[in-house]
């Protein structure tokens, strides 16, 4: 894959490849319609979940129902890698 960034203010999905807002600390963050399109699996195709374990952040994990840590992810295929976001919430990256 090619530099994700476009300019200053956009970037590329690495998924889709639909331009979105830049984000410099997170150029190769997945974009919405993907996590929603393509709902995150594990290497087993199982259905991974993501968030914060608290108000005050945190990042977890759940696949069946169990709590876990794992951050990797597959997106339509592709390798990701999910994580606790600076200010708050998940972003999913492709790793
Ligand atoms: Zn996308």
């Amino acid at each position: 894959m090619g530099n994700p960034i476009i300019d200053d203010s956009k970037q590329k999905c690495p998924i889709c490849c639909n331009v979105v807002h830049a984000n410099p600390r997170y150029p190769n963050y997945v974009c919405g319609d993907c996590q929603t399109n393509y709902p995150p699996v594990t290497a087993n195709g199982d259905r991974i979940d993501f968030g914060n374990i608290d108000a005050f952040g945190g990042f977890k994990s759940i696949v069946n129902g169990v709590t876990g840590s794992e951050s990797e992810c597959y997106i339509n295929g592709v390798k990701c890698s999910a994580g606790e976001a600076r200010f708050g919430g998940v972003v999913i990256q492709s790793a």
